[in-house]
């Protein structure tokens, strides 16, 4: 399924666009090490757009320093987190020496960083809702992103409803935020990293398991989960396993894997 961590790609369409009409990706979820994915999209343009991230663990920032489209001087990126305090302070704590050698304001272009705050905003001209989901160590995000022509994707890399309580069949809270940002949307792109019968360590790291994911796409409405952040223990064998067992699921289900595109 590949090796690096969260990362996906939001393009709008029509405007200045590739000749399938899909424009170059101005929205990113998360800067995991998948970001270097990135610049082949852009065809050697600079990245001009916006990172949200929805939450500060290593798996979800680690790529920045690493993205050329975004470390050049003619880029122009704002990247958004959970508002936390001072935006480049948070992120100066992995990023920075004697951790890394440079910190954010280290990177060529011009970069600007800001703490947001749950609820509706207007990022690249997409909506994009914003809601704070339960995980583990550190304020956490969830993301709704919406087109202007109303097909939208929900973002849950990291959730751990289990930590609201078990819900009505064990697997956790379908809670109120989580109903939101999947409530009928065409994608809804969840975390994935443990089944059923490891749903104490979920609950213990922070986590869903893949049966949760599959419930609260099918009671939202959701037209199509997406499974995301797999185990890096599981094989890619064993996340085909997964995906064969919920051939009978009432929602289409496809499993994530690196340069994977989702037409929304
Ligand atoms: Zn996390
Ligand atoms: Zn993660």
């Amino acid at each position: 399924m590949g090796g690096h961590t969260s990362c996906v790609a939001i393009s709008g369409s029509g405007g200045d666009g590739d000749a399938d009409g899909t424009g170059p990706p101005t929205l990113l979820l998360d800067a995991g090490t998948g970001i270097r994915r990135v610049p082949a999209l852009l065809g050697g343009r600079p990245f001009r757009g916006t990172i949200l991230l929805t939450h500060l663990h290593w798996d979800h920032v680690q790529g920045l320093p690493f993205f050329p489209a975004g470390d050049r001087d003619d880029a122009r990126v704002t990247l958004a987190m959970p508002a936390q305090g001072d935006p480049v302070a948070v992120l100066s704590g992995a990023m920075s020496p004697p951790h890394f050698p440079i910190g954010p304001h280290g990177l060529r272009g011009e970069w600007r960083f800001q703490g947001l705050e749950p609820g509706c905003h207007r990022v690249e001209g997409f909506d994009v809702l914003a809601a704070d989901v339960p995980h583990k160590g550190g304020r956490t995000f969830g993301y709704r992103v919406t087109d202007p022509a109303g097909r939208s994707l929900a973002y849950l890399p990291d959730h751990g409803p289990l930590g609201l309580g078990p819900g009505p069949d064990g697997l956790g809270e379908r809670h109120p935020a989580a109903r939101a940002l999947a409530d009928g949307v065409d994608v809804l792109v969840h975390g994935a990293q443990f089944t059923a019968a490891e749903s104490a360590m979920a609950e213990a790291f922070g986590h869903a398991t893949v049966d949760y994911a599959v419930a609260l796409a099918t009671e939202a409405g959701a037209r199509r989960l997406v499974l995301f952040h797999h185990s890096p223990a599981r094989t890619d064998d064993g996340v085909e396993l997964i995906a064969g067992a919920l051939a009978g699921a009432p929602v289409s289900v496809t499993v994530a894997r690196e340069t994977l595109v989702v037409d929304v």
